[in-house]
């Protein structure tokens, strides 16, 4: 019988193979992590240096939550210290893989997030908006309903910050922003010349978001060719957002 821990990785697995489908030019290489939640305690994650493509439950290690948060406090860490800690919140030390070093965003996702997967791309269409000079003011609104409905009233913007610790301290702020303005936690978190952060409940969200994301961003680069995005309105977009018809159909498919 498999436990409840091996199911989870198993349903990691599966995500991350399809969010690293070549065809769906979110990741090459070693891009992107992924991770799943597995309680209060600690988290699966991809290791440092997997491709998500073909990507087997032996390339994920168990990651301790306290530990994490326990680095985030340090002020400054050399990189050194950064790959000790993260060695130190293994749960198994006999496990050769090490965690990468965006373990740290992955754990604010499930502490202040309650998220239960996390989907971290490095998608084409979306990185030619987020490396652009215009990429705050693209991602700012919405253009179409089906991206409220999955993504979210407005992404959570992350300016341009160093991989690992101010990175992270970056991710926590516009997490907590976000939530202030809107009483709950983004989906989507928009990392300035870097990536996505797709937050769901369960893998098929991670994956719905992340493809929602990518289309809304091959069709505002097709805007920028005619004059620019036309954006929803505020009022427009909360009311596809509250709309109880709407949520029924998003929770069908997550
Ligand atoms: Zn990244």
């Amino acid at each position: 019988m498999t436990s409840n821990k091996e199911q989870i990785l198993g349903r990691l697995v599966a995500m991350s193979r399809n969010l690293g489908l070549p065809e769906r030019d979110y990741v090459i290489l070693g891009d992107g992590n992924t991770s799943a939640r597995i309680d209060d305690g600690s988290f699966w994650i991809k290791a440092s240096g997997s491709q998500l493509h073909q990507i087997r439950p032996d390339e994920f290690v168990e990651v301790a939550i306290d530990k994490v948060l326990e680095m985030l406090e340090q002020k400054t860490l050399s990189d050194a210290e950064i790959a000790r800690y993260l060695a130190g919140a293994k749960v198994d030390p006999a496990n050769p893989n090490r965690p990468s070093i965006e373990a740290s965003f992955h754990t604010l996702a499930y502490t202040i997030c309650g998220a239960i997967f996390v989907g971290h791309t490095h998608p084409t269409a979306l990185n030619a908006i987020l490396c652009s000079q215009q990429a705050r003011e693209a991602l700012s609104s919405n253009i179409f309903t089906e991206q409220i409905l999955y993504c979210g009233p407005e992404p959570a913007f992350v300016p341009y910050a160093d991989p690992g610790l101010p990175l992270a301290r970056a991710v926590k702020t516009a997490m907590l922003d976000y939530i202030d303005a809107y009483n709950e936690p983004p989906r989507v978190i928009m990392l300035q010349n870097h990536g996505l952060i797709a937050l769901g409940k369960s893998a098929a969200e991670v994956e719905n978001i992340t493809a929602m994301c990518v289309k809304a961003a091959r069709i505002l680069l097709g805007t920028y060719l005619l004059g620019g995005p036309r954006f929803l309105s505020a009022a427009d977009v909360e009311r596809i957002y509250t709309r109880p018809d709407e949520r029924y159909r998003r929770e069908k498919l997550s």
